[in-house]
């Protein structure tokens, strides 16, 4: 196959035979806001909330969240941002959200679970995300993170959709949210895929243990089986499904995911030209075959051969 140098492509990522892959930036904080608005893309597949809330002795006001909020979305007016709902807990410890004391942090209150907690919490960020769209020309959906039951997607997506946020998903992070992505995905619009956290889960392994790298593998096939099934869900039921974590930044195993059913990639800015290559030179049918390859390979290091052979 002859493959297009990245800077010879612009536009919507697709395969050689035109399926369509959107190609996200994610947002962590707002000096990355203006290098990921021009990054060319379809808009934020990750708009990771929790830098407003750090360092801080109380949650910031509807106020200032509608003001952050509005920057972003007026920085991508016209395109898709794909918001989380705070993610305290665990790696993002808040005095206000999460206790000092839990034994097992990443196990504890964390993700989605502090607002049942501490309701006001996500009842005042979805109010400023709410203020923040209707102000501005981005289309916004909006999403929680550390879904476990489809009952959690479920009762977010009503909280939502009340305060005038119509498209509403869950990420899937936890192996039950993946097993039952079916039901996850009957209840709310879309699903997102942190396979950062969904790697920790599945291996229970520390994601910021660097020893731990191994079992952190996204290559590792038992975490394809999950992302296959979860994508595979998401398509029965015309569902997008994409992927948000590291993974996602890799062009080979881009190649993979899109294999696997998965609709679009968010990944740093820097990542979008080899992802959008490395899909403009195969076929869809070559990513599934590059897909059955990795997800049936006996181990991680095998899937990334096999993948480096065939691709
Ligand atoms: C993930 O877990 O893969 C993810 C995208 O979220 P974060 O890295 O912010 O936990
Ligand atoms: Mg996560």
């Amino acid at each position: 196959r002859r493959r297009r140098a990245a800077a010879e492509l612009s536009g919507p990522g697709r395969t050689a035979d035109g399926h369509r892959v959107a190609l996200l930036v994610n947002v962590g904080a707002p000096r990355e806001l203006r290098g990921a608005a021009e990054a060319d893309s379809e808009g934020v597949g990750l708009f990771r909330t929790e830098f407003l809330f750090l360092d801080r002795a109380e949650a910031p006001s509807v106020e200032e969240q509608t003001a952050a909020y509005g920057r972003v979305f007026a920085a991508f007016a016209g395109r898709r941002v794909v918001v989380r709902t705070l993610d305290a807990g665990a790696d993002k410890p808040l005095p206000f959200a999460t206790a000092p004391d839990e034994p097992n942090p990443a196990l504890g209150v964390r993700g989605l679970r502090t607002a049942t907690r501490d309701p006001a919490l996500l009842e005042n960020q979805l109010t400023a995300l709410a203020r923040a769209a209707e102000a501005n020309a981005a289309e916004v959906w909006v999403m929680a993170p550390m879904v476990s039951l489809p009952a959690e997607a479920a009762a977010f997506a009503a909280r939502a959709r009340a305060h005038g946020l119509p498209t509403a998903g869950a990420m899937v992070e936890v192996p039950a949210a993946a097993l039952r992505a079916e039901h996850l995905a009957a209840d709310c619009d879309f699903l997102s895929i942190g396979t950062n956290d969904l790697a920790q889960y599945t291996f229970a392994a520390d994601r910021t243990l660097g020893g731990l790298a191994e079992l952190l593998d996204p290559w590792q096939p038992a975490l394809l089986d999950l992302v296959h099934r979860t994508a595979e869900a998401g398509g029965r039921l015309g569902r997008p499904v994409g992927v948000c974590g590291e993974a996602a930044a890799d062009p080979a195993l881009a190649l993979v995911l899109t294999g696997l059913g998965v609709t679009s990639l968010s990944a740093a800015p820097a990542a979008l030209p080899g992802l959008r290559a490395a899909l403009a030179a195969h076929t869809l049918a070559d990513c599934r075959e590059l897909a059955e390859a990795a997800r049936t390979a006996p181990d991680a290091a095998t899937a990334r051969q096999l993948v480096a052979a065939l691709g």
